[in-house]
């Protein structure tokens, strides 16, 4: 027997065959040492073990509410940039887990209001909320800091990351990398028009996290707005404002290794 006498985690997988084999692999070490896995999700865990990729992570955020209990990774995915630990060291993870030999991190999320003409929805993400047009064609967006208008944006959309959404579709759209503790939001335009025409920004603006990111529409684009949350696509009708800050709200996750983020960095986008 081992030290989790009476203390319960959860273990979240995602339905690849690999992540089942780890996690009843998981299930079993853990329960040696005498901790309770429920086999439902449990409110009251002390740590949320997930297994498979980044995609697992994020359901797994969303699904669970943003959880308060701090969650660890198990990388069976394609890349697992959040998910810090390898099959393969599962019982070294056990017993530094055990020891306390970790540090619990904050991980800050994005939280937009949506405004139609009759309503008003609130988002959260961990990675990002784009603001993109539903069909192929150009969208006109007005954007706000802080009340000050900044340009009025021509083109795809446009994306605004979080520093841990830094390093995934706003890399990938010429972003900046973004240390996960600074608390700033990323504005990254998607494909923008700088010509005769249509003047709007090339590059990144990064925001302080307390500023309010607003966007409104133009009036006939009002109904061609796809709105897209950590990869889940969501449509309104007859958007007026779209405001986005930092959210009070956090999740945590353990770090074993203090130099992970750099080492991450280097060997999976190298
Ligand atoms: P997906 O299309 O199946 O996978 C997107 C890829 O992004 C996966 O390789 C995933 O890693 C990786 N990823 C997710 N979060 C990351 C992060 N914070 N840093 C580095 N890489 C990250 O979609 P999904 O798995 O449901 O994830 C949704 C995310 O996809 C969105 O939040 C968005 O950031 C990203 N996305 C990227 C692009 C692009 O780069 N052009 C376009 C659309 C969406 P795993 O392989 O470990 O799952």
């Amino acid at each position: 027997m081992g030290d989790g006498k009476n203390r319960t985690i959860n273990i979240i997988s995602n339905y690849n065959t690999e992540s089942k084999k780890i996690s009843s692999i998981l299930t079993k070490r853990l329960r040696d040492k005498g901790f309770l896995i429920p086999d439902k999700y449990s409110r009251e865990a002390e740590l949320n073990i997930c297994i498979g990729g980044d995609g697992a992570f994020l359901r797994a955020v969303h699904r669970n509410n943003f959880p308060s209990i701090p969650f660890v990774g198990i990388n069976t995915g394609h890349l697992g940039f959040f998910q810090e630990i390898l099959p393969e060291n599962i019982d070294d993870f056990i017993e530094k887990y055990i020891q306390g030999d970790y540090n619990i991190e904050e991980i800050s999320l994005v939280e937009g209001k949506v405004c139609t003409k009759t309503n008003c929805f609130y988002l959260t993400a961990v990675n990002e909320i784009v603001i993109k047009g539903n069909k192929s064609k150009v969208i006109h967006l007005e954007i706000y800091i802080d009340g000050n208008h900044l340009e009025r944006f021509s083109g795809d959309g446009v994306i605004i990351s979080t520093p841990v959404g830094s390093t995934a579709y706003n890399f990938s759209s010429g972003g900046s990398i973004i240390y996960p503790s600074l608390k700033t939001l990323q504005l990254t335009p998607l494909s923008p028009i700088s010509s005769k025409a249509y003047r709007s920004l090339l590059n990144s603006a990064i925001v302080p996290g307390h500023m309010v990111i607003s966007i409104k529409p133009e009036l006939k684009y009002e109904n061609s707005i796809l709105i897209v949350n950590d990869g889940v696509e969501l449509k309104y009708s007859n958007i007026e404002i779209i405001n986005l800050k930092l959210s009070n709200k956090i999740i945590k996750r353990l770090v074993f290794d203090k130099n992970m983020y750099w080492n991450n960095l280097k060997s999976k986008f190298l």
